[in-house]
């Protein structure tokens, strides 16, 4: 990531490394510039996380460089600020209907549900290209044959940081997250241990990622080049 301050910006900053605290009089006077002529800046890098400004005091620098500042940026926003909503499907829908919401809904993956409205698997498009590449009837597989089930669905909350989202997203190697509330636990057959039941709320997927990494790069664009 390469961060374009000004020139007057950089010799800002490597001043107030040197001298801090220092006030913007002695800032400009150093410069050889009037105050009013380096306000914005001062203002940018404060916002930028930059510098910092103790009233009475001064400016001093805050020890973050700009990557560190865009990071955590980033980590700031959240799964809720940037999913989509979910496409939803009940298990005994045929595969020919998941094909046509698909296009109907301009989405890649599908969350499928039970009477309940709780998940019980995720299809994909290569899930329906399998479907539609055998010799079956399309409108009589159900997509509870050709999903990936519950508890092999991995899944993300829509107030965790869209980041630890985005890095699970590599990691799965998939296209989409759901993004799930807890239901109640239910305790599993013949089983003690509960597995978590879900309700999809949402939908992250890659196309999601992209939009918020474009979307923080237009701030940049728009912050003077930071
Ligand atoms: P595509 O099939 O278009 O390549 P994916 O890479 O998302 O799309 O899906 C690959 C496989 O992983 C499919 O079988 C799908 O059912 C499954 N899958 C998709 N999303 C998830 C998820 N969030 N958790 C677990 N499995 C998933």
């Amino acid at each position: 990531m390469r961060f374009d301050l000004t020139k007057r910006q950089q010799e800002i900053l490597r001043l107030v490394a040197d001298r801090q605290p220092i006030t913007s009089e002695e800032i400009a006077q150093q410069l050889g510039v009037a105050r009013a002529t380096i306000r914005p800046d001062l203002t940018l890098l404060t916002m930028a996380g930059l510098l910092d400004a103790r009233p009475r005091v001064g400016y001093f620098t805050t020890g973050q460089g700009p990557e560190q500042v865009f990071s955590s940026l980033i980590r700031r926003r959240l799964v809720k600020e940037a999913m989509s909503r979910p496409v939803v499907i009940r298990e005994t829908t045929s595969a020919y209907d998941a094909i046509a919401t698909l296009f109907l809904e301009d989405a890649g993956t599908l969350f499928v549900v039970n009477e309940a409205s709780l998940m019980t698997g995720v299809l994909s498009r290569k899930d329906l290209l399998k479907a539609a590449i055998g010799s079956g009837n399309l409108n009589e597989i159900p997509v509870h044959v050709l999903m990936t089930r519950m508890p092999h669905i991995v899944v993300c909350s829509p107030d965790e940081p869209a980041y630890d989202a985005a890095v699970r997203l590599m990691n799965t190697e998939v296209d989409a997250l759901p993004v799930v509330e807890v239901a109640d636990a239910h305790p599993q057959a013949g089983g003690s241990s509960p597995s978590p039941a879900y309700h999809p709320i949402g939908r992250f997927s890659k196309t999601n990622v992209v939009r918020l990494y474009t979307e923080l790069g237009a701030v940049r664009q728009k912050g003077a080049n930071l």
